[in-house]
Formats: structure tokens, sequence, C-alpha cells
């Protein structure tokens, strides 16, 4: 036992470095897509997210965009409780027959403009759950999508720079008409 607290305390960090994306550059991504929302909706972007079922690989990203490292929220994108509040409805996982009604109603409740994005390999197409038995197919079989963001999982960056072309896209498909 002795020897064992001697070891944890002189041997060195078991937990792997810090990802090295800059503070600059995840700083500007993320007040771009601020700016486009602002211009595109006159205020902050609100995403709900879903899962349709995932492993929860997927959610683990999303989830450390509120980390203390990514802190998203700090540059007005928040993640919101209730479709009823959503602009971006972030659905994660293959769909399942158990989730299909859900997600249905959630794409139903939330109000216009409304955009999906379909997060991971099995968002687009059921990914390697693809022909299960439990599963419907990817998130376009149930709802329209707007943007899919490829990974298993994607980067919390990969779907903040998803986020930014969505928005400036929508924001320059506006600005034609
Ligand atoms: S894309 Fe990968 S991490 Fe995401 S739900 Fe599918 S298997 Fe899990």
């Amino acid at each position: 036992m002795r020897r064992t607290l001697f070891e944890s305390l002189t041997g060195g960090s078991l937990t792997e470095a810090p990802p090295a994306a800059s503070e600059a550059a995840l700083a500007e991504l993320a007040q771009r897509v601020q700016r486009a929302a602002k211009a595109r909706l006159g205020r902050s972007l609100s995403i709900r997210e879903i899962d349709a079922g995932s492993c929860n690989g997927c959610e683990l990203e999303i989830h450390a965009l509120n980390n203390a490292y990514y802190d998203i929220e700090r540059f007005g994108l928040r993640f919101v409780a209730s479709p009823r509040h959503a602009d971006v409805l972030m659905v994660t996982g293959p769909v399942t027959k158990n989730m299909r009604e859900a997600l249905v109603r959630t794409y139903h409740a939330t109000p216009e403009p409304k955009w999906v994005v379909a997060v991971g390999d099995c968002a687009k197409d059921g990914g390697c759950f693809a022909g299960s038995y439990a599963v419907v197919g990817g998130v376009d079989a149930v709802v329209p999508v707007d943007l899919h963001i490829p990974g298993c999982p994607p980067a919390p960056i990969a779907m903040l720079r998803g986020l930014l072309a969505l928005v400036e896209r929508v924001d320059s498909a506006a600005g034609q008409r």
C-alpha cells in the first residue's frame, strides 16, 4: 500500500495531453458563428441535441463544446433544453425504431426557421449499426437534414466548423433573395 501511494505521488501523469487547438483559432471560429447567427436571426444561435440512438461517443464530443476548454457559451452559442427554444437540432446516432417518433415530434416542435445537423457517421446512413433490426437508418430517413458532419465521432472543432458553414450558407442564400 505504501509503495502504491509512493508510486502514485512520484510517477508521471497518466492522463493525455490536452488537444493542441489554439485558443485564438477556436475564439475566431466561434465568433464567426455568432456573427453569422446574429446577421441571420438577430440573436444568438440555440442548439438542441438529440440522441436518436448513438453509442454516446458523439455525445461526449458534443458535451466537450460546453466544457471548460471549449466553453462555447462564452461566445453566445448555447444548448437549450427544449426544441421550442432551438434554431438547430444536432442529431446523433443511427435513428433507432424506438427513437423515430421522438425525433419526428422534436422536429415538429422546433419553430421555423430551423436546421437539422446530422452529427457523426452513424447519423448519415446508420454507420456501423446499419442493417440492424433496431435501426431505421440515417437521420434523413426520418427528417430533412441540412448538414452532415462526418467522423466517428467528429471532434468539437469540426462541429463548430460545420455550424459556421451552415449558418453562413443560410445567410448568403437569404442575401441573394
Ligand atoms: S459515429 Fe461513432 S461515435 Fe458517433 S454514434 Fe456512431 S459509432 Fe458512436
